[in-house]
């Protein structure tokens, strides 16, 4: 069977690594989170001491990034059945989905050097096709020949309520459990969607040929059905 590239895009926390993850099994994809990527990054940042809070060093970061300092990679964890995403070597799965990290994301996926970088990177990863990649700018800037092209959405409350019960059950201790603030993660999701919206190069925006779905009032089993029968419906017609 023919081998397409399938994009997924949308606002932070919509569940779009869910069904982009579930679907690239079914059909045997590659699977690439490209906000894993963006995390990344902003790990080696915050650690290098060039994300301070009065504001990125962008210089010193983008030295860093034209060294070749900053190498992220994915390996496939058979306990999960989902990539790992490691940087420079050491796995950072666990911490790049930590809040310190989503609070300072969407400032260092706005500059342009980095998504140079990381677009040059995703762009290689789907050569062969047969890849199934979700982000905010795949069907527009990484991808814009994509044979399938969904943006999902949902109400911010309800992506602020699902990154809430996954941040829970991930959490291994009662302080971890504690520190968890609705309020704070509501706040977050919206400022993302609000940066990655306005920012200038690639931002945020439903590609013309997208087929949208809001998934707010979906489960995760008839979002995955849903995706199926539209990748059925490509590959029939390419
Ligand atoms: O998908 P996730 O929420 O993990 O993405 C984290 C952040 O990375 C987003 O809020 C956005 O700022 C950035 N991002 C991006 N372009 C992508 C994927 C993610 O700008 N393709």
């Amino acid at each position: 069977m023919k081998k397409i590239i399938i994009a997924i895009d949308g606002h932070s926390s919509c569940g779009k690594s869910t069904m982009a993850k579930q679907l690239a099994k079914e059909i045997g994809y590659v699977y690439v989170d490209t906000g894993a990527m963006y995390r990344a990054v902003t790990l080696y940042a915050m650690r290098n001491g060039m994300y301070p809070d009065e504001g990125i060093k962008e210089e010193a970061l983008k030295a860093a990034v034209d060294a070749g300092k900053i190498q992220i990679s994915f390996k496939f964890n058979a306990e999960t059945g989902r990539p790992d995403t490691y940087l420079n070597g050491e796995k950072v799965e666990d911490e790049i989905r930590q809040m310190d990290v989503s609070n300072r994301v969407s400032p260092i996926a706005a500059l342009p050097f980095v998504r140079a970088l990381l677009t040059e990177q995703q762009q290689a990863m789907g050569k062969e096709k047969g890849i199934v990649m979700d982000g905010r700018d795949i069907g527009t800037a990484v991808f814009p020949q994509a044979e399938l092209k969904v943006f999902v959405t949902a109400s911010a409350r309800v992506r602020a309520q699902r990154r809430f019960d996954e941040l829970m059950g991930k959490a291994q201790t009662q302080a971890e459990r504690d520190a968890l603030n609705y309020d704070e993660i509501l706040k977050n999701v919206e400022e993302r969607d609000y940066i990655d919206s306005h920012r200038e190069v690639a931002p945020l925006r439903q590609a013309e040929d997208a087929i949208v779905l809001d998934n707010s009032q979906l489960t995760r089993e008839e979002q995955s059905a849903w995706l199926l029968e539209r990748y059925k419906e490509t590959v029939a017609k390419c």
